[in-house]
């Protein structure tokens, strides 16, 4: 089942959003959201995927960089990026550290704030601590394209979107940025855009 995409605009997504026990973790509809998060984030497609944003204030996130979803992105700034494939990621109650602050600073867009993208600065590498969709502690240390990733998808669970973040005068339509900032890498979006 494919699940409903907020926009901005509806209230929950400016809900920081609830902790799971392990107990409801495990229960049949909390799994059952999980499974259709996944669909619905690989149907849109995207990358990550906050419960908030189908409508549900709990503490998970989804995310995945298929190597399918590359082919339309320019060598050169997969590179300066650093993207590179991430396998499918259930977190559950994820704590964010920034571990290297240095910023990184690319276009991102969202899927609750659709047709628009804006160039965000985000922290070059984290440590995340969570659990995995069974309750398993798991923890590791996320950098580049990755750490973004994460960084966005925390926002969410915080009631936070990308555009509280983003330099102000890059918001602009997806058409505009595959016309005209497609290939951009961090020194032109800066001198572009920063005020
Ligand atoms: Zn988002």
């Amino acid at each position: 089942m494919l699940l409903k995409l907020y926009q901005a605009g509806q209230p929950i997504l400016r809900k920081p959003a609830k902790t799971l026990t392990r107990e409801a973790l495990v229960s049949d509809k909390v799994q059952g959201i999980i499974d259709f998060m996944i669909a619905t984030l690989r149907d849109a497609p995207g990358v990550g995927l906050a419960a908030p944003q189908v409508g549900e204030s709990l503490r998970i996130i989804i995310i995945e960089d298929k190597r399918s979803y590359h082919e339309q992105v320019p060598p050169e700034l997969l590179k300066a990026q650093g993207r590179r494939p991430i396998r499918v990621q259930v977190l559950i109650n994820p704590k964010l550290q920034v571990i290297d602050p240095s910023p990184s600073l690319f276009f991102e867009g969202c899927l609750s704030v659709e047709g628009y993208v804006a160039a965000v600065s985000r922290a070059h590498s984290v440590r995340l601590d969570a659990w995995d969709r069974h309750g398993k502690p798991v923890a590791f240390t996320a950098h580049d394209w990755h750490a973004r990733i994460l960084q966005h998808e925390l926002d969410h669970l915080e009631g936070k979107l990308y555009t509280d973040r983003m330099l102000e005068r890059s918001f602009m339509t997806v058409k505009n940025f595959a016309l005209l900032w497609r290939k951009a890498l961090s020194a032109k979006i800066a001198q572009a855009f920063r005020n």
